[in-house]
């Protein structure tokens, strides 16, 4: 089987968001800088009664591909980075959705130490290895060897940097969470602290990285929505690490 196959048989479509413009060129979706509608349920926050910080706000008309809960068509994700609300044993990252019809216009800015930044998307698939493996991949790894596959997939697994579905980038194995199903849920959408976009001469080594827009998860880490694929019951979960 060559690596165009094995794309082809096996490869999880994958939106790298890239977010690297600072004028929104090609649409309103967004990382940073002010919400542009409210979401009650998730802007304020509960600990310390400030609003949340922005991380990420889609559109389904300029993302299509993401999971977007019926009668939806809109996706924020907000923290708040207060240092009393701060808990690195569990780092939350709020996801909200509403129908923009319904939503209030957001008519408060909060001058997030995030930037606005647009993105320019890039779509390919990234080859599952040691997360959502067919039968048939796992038998292609026995009959080619562990070596030889790793090889002839390296580029195309799994990488770091904000996207919708793929598979999972993470520092550390973690569990990826069960539907009631029984199925493993699928990664929607990951939030990075490091996008790869914005450092393209990056020489460092990756334990010396530092949040490329000031998205900290942990040090530079990863966070993770996830749903099933396989039923409609529309529900999420999320996981996190980081180095
Ligand atoms: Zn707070
Ligand atoms: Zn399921």
């Amino acid at each position: 089987m060559t690596l165009h196959e094995i794309k082809a048989n096996f490869g999880l479509p994958v939106t790298y968001l890239n977010p690297s413009r600072l004028t929104p060129a090609n649409g309103r979706s967004k990382m940073g800088g002010d919400e542009t509608y409210l979401i009650p349920e998730i802007d304020i926050c509960p600990s310390c009664q400030q609003k949340r910080t922005l991380i990420l706000e889609l559109y389904k008309d300029e993302f299509p591909e993401t999971f977007f809960p019926s009668n939806t068509d809109y996706l924020q994700v907000k923290t708040c980075y207060n240092d009393q609300c701060i808990d690195i044993s569990d780092i939350v990252f709020k996801l909200g959705f509403g129908k923009i019809l319904d939503l209030s216009p957001n008519r408060e800015s909060m001058e997030s130490h995030i930037p606005t930044v647009y993105f320019e998307p890039i779509f390919d698939v990234e080859i599952p290895y040691d997360t959502y493996e067919s039968i048939e991949q796992l038998g292609l790894i026995k009959l080619l060897g562990v070596n030889k596959y790793e090889e002839l997939i390296g580029e195309f697994t799994a990488k770091i940097g904000t996207k919708i579905n793929g598979d999972i980038f993470v520092w550390h194995p973690i569990d990826i969470p069960k539907c009631s199903c029984g199925k493993k849920m699928s990664q929607f959408l990951q939030i990075s602290s490091y996008e790869p976009c914005l450092q393209p001469e990056e020489d460092s080594p990756y334990w010396e990285w530092d949040p490329s827009l000031g998205v900290f998860i942990g040090k530079v880490g990863n966070y993770h929505f996830f749903t099933c694929k396989f039923c409609n019951n529309e529900e999420v979960e999320y996981r996190w690490d980081d180095l």
